[in-house]
């Protein structure tokens, strides 16, 4: 059997007909860069996601970047990140010519640990990035009280958690000052291509993200301040437009294959409960735990990546990748240890829950066109493994 780690090809299959029809309609029109397409989606997240203001860039990885531009992040400015992301979460930072400056990460969420901000503030410091890593709300009532208390921005990456909920059932991504979405194909919600989103509630930010967006003329060639080309294409629009309304049951899909996997491995004897941060005799494999999932709200965990941790993950990933089932490890490397910042200060510092999720954790299919059986053979294979490892 073969268990690829995601393909999109039977979510395509599924919508193909109004797809190929959205898509037609803006080769129709011959408008391809903003425009209603863009206008349109906009509209719909500001309601989707209860913010005053959508605009639509050219990535996730653009969303951050014009976000650090629009609270005026300058050269020597620091801005605090998790050491365990994505890369784009720091390398934004650095391309300002600001520094990243790393914090470890919670042992259940993998997000940013409140608790060890507040060490890492300096006179310098201007902003939080926290990131919703695998589909998770970051810890964010302690983020932001520590942001209120030394006036610092906060800029949420939600590029892998776009329709999760905190708390009181704000989105995320509304919470802190700007919220970043990415529509890259992997995402949730991915677009045919490259694609992006900002909101926010400040009206002046918002002035300046959809100024910037478009190099920062107002009006169009009269510069104040410089931005970039960040704009979204109307076919991603259209796209994504499409898939909007199927997102809360794809999410749905994906919790209740991380349920079942879960499920297997406790009654396997691999693991006593879901969140548990230490190896040991009973606990062979750690398995991810939605920990806001019963406060009452859309607070849950999306899956963007079902991710556990085993002591023996090469092995363990070659096993599978010879039994047909696809695998990654998010992330290998954290930010402390990547040469490109071997000169920063803030690497010099322990971050033993990143390196142990750097060696131990694995990624394993969980996107929810997967059939019951291919979950099951999945859950089988890695059962069989560590029965013998
Ligand atoms: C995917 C991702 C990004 C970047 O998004 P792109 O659209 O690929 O540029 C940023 N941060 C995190 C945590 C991501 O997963």
């Amino acid at each position: 059997m073969q268990v690829p780690l995601l393909d999109l090809k039977l979510q395509y299959q599924n919508l193909k007909q109004e797809i190929d029809k959205a898509i037609m309609d803006v080769v129709e029109s011959q408008r391809f860069i903003l425009g209603p397409n863009v206008k349109e989606l906009e509209d719909e997240f500001t309601g989707y996601l209860n913010v005053k203001y959508a605009y639509g860039v050219s990535s996730g990885t653009d969303a951050l970047l014009i976000s650090l531009m629009a609270i005026g992040i300058k050269p020597g400015d620091e801005v605090i990140v998790p050491t365990y992301s994505f890369f784009a979460t720091a390398g934004v930072v650095a391309r300002l010519n600001a520094t990243p400056v790393f914090v470890d990460i919670d042992p259940v969420t993998f997000n940013i640990a409140p608790e060890k901000i507040e060490e890492k503030i300096t006179e310098k410091t201007r902003a939080i990035i926290p990131v919703h890593l695998y589909g998770q709300s970051a810890d964010m009532q302690p983020i932001m009280e520590v942001a209120k208390n030394y006036g610092l921005k906060v800029i949420e990456d939600g590029a892998q958690a776009i329709s999760v909920q905190y708390g009181d059932g704000r989105n995320v991504g509304t919470i802190g000052d700007i919220g970043c979405f990415s529509f890259f194909p992997s995402k949730n919600l991915g677009g045919f291509g490259d694609g992006g989103l900002v909101v926010t509630n400040d009206d002046e930010l918002a002035h300046l993200l959809k100024i910037m967006r478009g190099h920062g003329g107002e009006p169009k060639y009269y510069h104040k301040v410089i931005g970039g080309n960040f704009r979204l294409d109307a076919i991603q629009a259209a796209v994504i437009k499409v898939k909007l309304p199927h997102l809360d049951e794809w999410s749905e899909g994906r919790r209740k294959h991380a349920d079942f996997y879960n499920k297997v491995f406790v009654e396997a004897g691999l693991a006593e409960d879901a969140g548990k941060t230490n190896f040991d005799d009973n606990n062979k494999i750690l398995l991810p735990k939605a920990v806001y999932e019963n406060n009452g709200v859309k607070n849950y965990h999306i899956f963007n990546q079902y991710v556990i941790r085993v002591e023996k993950r090469n092995e363990l990933r070659e096993y599978l990748k010879e039994n047909g089932i696809g695998s990654e490890i998010y992330y290998p490397v954290p930010f402390h240890k990547q040469e490109c910042f071997k000169d920063l200060p803030s690497v010099n510092d322990h971050y033993s829950v990143a390196d142990m999720a750097a060696e131990t954790s694995l990624a394993l299919p969980v996107f929810p066109e997967l059939n019951q059986e291919q979950i099951e053979y999945t859950a089988e294979k890695i059962i069989e493994f560590l029965k013998k490892n």
